[in-house]
């Protein structure tokens, strides 16, 4: 398998910059994706969307509306967020606080996508994020991680896929984790989400220039981690990437 030995080549350069921004809607399979590459090439995982969701959660919990930009922007600067990859899951802490469940209810989609649209959050976790990302070997889900937060990255991804099969991924996730909610109900939440996410004026979800695309409707886990294992080695190939 290719990344097998992807891998034992990245592990003999530990000190070579490889950004991978992965882009795109909701459903279109990039936490599974992300995650899965990320464990099986040894880099770090930077969930973006977490951090958004983790804003609205604290939000919501202070009572600091999403139009009240002061607030939460203040809020922003006090948030200590993390994660802790364990068995095979990738745990987000807020404070400390293991806020995985809570971050992936229907109410924090919402939530998330709202706050998601004050440009101070995303100065803010934009900075967060970048230092993150300053491991060096990383792998970043969003919807700007090409655009904005790693605009130089060496291997830029956008997933996409028809919105029927994205709704139908998000349902089962949803009702999995015990949510009460219709597969209509989620078509119409994505369709809501994909407009503001892409229509906002501060970093709008947008395939970015340089960005390779791939439309996971008709492909299974499998092959879209065997098609972006031969984007890495391509990319590898041709020497695009950046030393320390
Ligand atoms: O990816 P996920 O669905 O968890 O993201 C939750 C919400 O956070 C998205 O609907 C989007 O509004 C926002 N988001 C964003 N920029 C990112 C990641 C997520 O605006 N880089």
């Amino acid at each position: 398998m290719h990344l097998e030995r992807l891998r034992s080549h990245q592990q003999n350069m530990p000190k070579t910059r490889f950004v991978i921004a992965v882009d795109g809607p909701s459903g279109a399979g990039k936490s599974t994706i992300c995650r899965a590459l990320a464990a099986r090439l040894g880099f770090t995982y930077i969930d973006t969307g977490a951090m958004y969701r983790c804003v609205g959660l604290a939000a919501r919990e202070a009572g600091i509306d999403a139009d009240d930009r002061a607030g939460l922007e203040a809020l922003c600067h006090h948030l200590d967020i993390r994660f802790a990859p364990a068995n095979g899951e990738n745990r987000v802490l807020l404070d400390g606080r293991d806020v995985s469940p809570e971050i992936r209810t229907p109410a924090s989609d919402t939530w998330a996508s709202a706050v998601s649209r004050v440009p101070e959050v995303r100065r803010a976790l934009v900075a967060l994020q970048r230092r993150l990302g300053e491991a060096g070997r990383v792998i970043l889900e969003g919807r700007d991680a090409g655009t904005v937060i790693f605009p130089d990255a060496e291997l830029k991804i956008y997933l996409d896929a028809d919105l029927a099969v994205r709704a139908r991924r998000r349902h089962a996730e949803q009702t999995a984790r015990g949510h009460a909610v219709t597969l209509a109900e989620v078509e119409r939440d994505i369709a809501r989400r994909d407009l503001s996410d892409s229509t906002r004026d501060h970093a709008p979800l947008r395939q970015a220039t340089d960005a390779r695309r791939l439309d996971t409707s008709n492909l299974d886990t499998a092959a879209v981690i065997a098609a972006i294992a031969r984007m890495i080695e391509e990319t590898e190939g041709t020497g695009n990437q950046h030393g320390d």
